[in-house]
């Protein structure tokens, strides 16, 4: 490749001279795939997603969530007072997270901070390697305070059993397990950035989709253990039923683990990751003290997850969203306009591999571009939060209503419900930037609705209030 064809292609001139391929023709190939991709997105969500997930005609039409039928002024109170309390921290580590990454990525501060952290290196993926490591601990360092005033009202509450050197520990696993994810992820990009200055996009949206599927298959084994211990649920009555329930509804489970969430917290959980042979069905050892009946509830709404495949079906969704974002980050990464902002050269110092920089290469390709991707990275996950939040609490309610085709007992439903959102202290009444922002769970006096719409729907005895 020349060197006039390299910079015009990076300076995204539609133009072309005889015998070099417009710059323009691979920046419209990606417009289009990123459209064809998010298209597709659109379309699958918008026909898979249980937007009514109890179907059929609720006689006396729907229960409309109320708290206080349920919870008493106490805990309502309560709630209200932990939601105060919690929101100011997680609020504001949103909004200085995305305002220090934005300003290091769009403008020239996080180029100079990169240059500054890998001076003294000389060998490209080293430079990545540090690049990466440096603005994570950076954003990590700069999120800890919020991070800690959020874990003190936790404490408050008594939903902490953490010491805070074990809470500190925590932190360390999280940002060693980003270091691993994100430096790989760049690693490979910048390799494709490097070597196809003008194609790089179809590797990387590739390369994205695979790597979300890898990610997700061995996150149970790979980065589940980091955090807890597990162990199978012990032989017993419950443990018997949990499994005589499984294969009551045709779902394969050999083993129903339990993790040591103690640990960590008092509050109630369960969930369901990994897909195919990494499948799992985990329940929170503070669980194990609440009734049978209950428990069985809960495992009905994981086996409706599991039978449903929704995280292989969430996976591959998300890996076609990274693909098209892949896209739209190359239309992005070869912006001028952007390259500049960010005090990155668009035509590249060594972009030919001469020059005493050809170690960094030019434009997108250059290591220090590293803001600039976490701020388009981070910018883009923000934005689709709300879509991702949107579809999984429909699909959080498809297994409630498995949970209750299977037990048939929406008082107990009712009842755990309860007992979950008083242990854990939940929103019980969410205002709708909490929803849009947060939410990945109807709130529990939805939950609570739906179960009685169900019993009026199947003819059973509807759950009578709990006050
Ligand atoms: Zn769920």
């Amino acid at each position: 490749m020349s060197e006039a064809e390299t910079d015009q292609d990076r300076a995204g001139h539609a133009a072309g001279t005889s015998g070099a391929v417009p710059a323009r023709r691979p920046r419209i190939a990606a417009a289009v795939t990123a459209a064809v991709l998010f298209a597709g997105v659109a379309t699958v969500l918008a026909r898979t997603t249980p937007w009514n997930p109890l179907p059929g005609h609720v006689p006396g039409g729907h229960v409309r969530p109320d708290p206080a039928l349920d919870f008493t002024p106490a805990e309502i109170a309560r709630s209200r007072a932990f939601d105060s309390a919690v929101t100011p921290p997680a609020y504001s580590g949103l909004l200085v997270g995305l305002a220090l990454i934005l300003v290091l990525g769009l403008t020239p501060l996080g180029a100079r901070f990169l240059g500054r952290a890998t001076a003294k290196l000389r060998r490209r993926p080293f430079l990545i390697v540090l690049g990466t490591m440096a603005l994570t601990t950076l954003l990590r360092v700069a999120g800890l305070p919020f991070d800690i005033w959020g874990e003190s009202v936790l404490r408050r509450y008594g939903l902490s059993t953490q010491s805070w050197p074990a809470w500190l520990v925590d932190q360390a696993k999280s940002l060693a397990v980003t270091w691993v994810i994100y430096t790989i992820a760049l690693l490979l990009l910048y390799a494709l950035t490097r070597r196809f200055p003008r194609y790089w996009w179809t590797g990387a949206a590739a390369g994205g989709f695979v790597l979300v599927v890898f990610a997700s298959f061995v996150y149970p084994l790979a980065v589940e253990p980091v955090f807890n211990k597990f162990h199978s649920l012990p032989a017993g009555q419950l443990r018997g039923d949990l499994l005589a329930m499984a294969r009551r509804d045709g779902v394969p489970v050999k083993d129903v683990l339990v993790a040591d969430a103690s640990r960590r917290t008092t509050s109630l959980n369960a969930y369901v990751s990994g897909f195919g042979s990494t499948r799992r069905i985990v329940l929170y050892d503070t669980l194990l003290k609440s009734p049978p009946a209950q428990v069985e509830s809960i495992v009905g709404h994981e086996l409706g997850h599991a039978k449903r495949d929704d995280v292989l079906w969430g996976t591959l969704v998300g890996a076609l969203g990274v693909a098209g974002a892949m896209c739209l980050l190359y239309l992005l990464m070869t912006s001028p306009r952007l390259l500049r902002g960010a005090g990155l050269d668009p035509g590249g110092p060594g972009a030919g591999g001469t020059g005493p920089d050809a170690r960094r290469g030019g434009g997108a390709a250059d290591p220090r571009s590293i803001a600039l991707v976490l701020a388009l990275v981070t910018a883009g996950t923000t934005l689709a939060a709300p879509v991702q939040n949107l579809v999984s609490r429909h699909i959080e309610a498809r297994a409630d209503a498995h949970a209750l085709d299977l037990t048939r007992d929406p008082s107990t439903f009712v009842s755990m419900q309860h007992a979950l959102s008083v242990r854990n202290i939940s929103d019980l009444d969410p205002d709708t930037a909490e929803y849009v922002l947060w939410l990945t769970h109807p709130s529990a006096p939805d939950r609570i609705a739906m179960a009685r719409d169900w019993a009026r729907l199947h003819g059973v005895q509807a759950p009578p209030p709990l006050r």
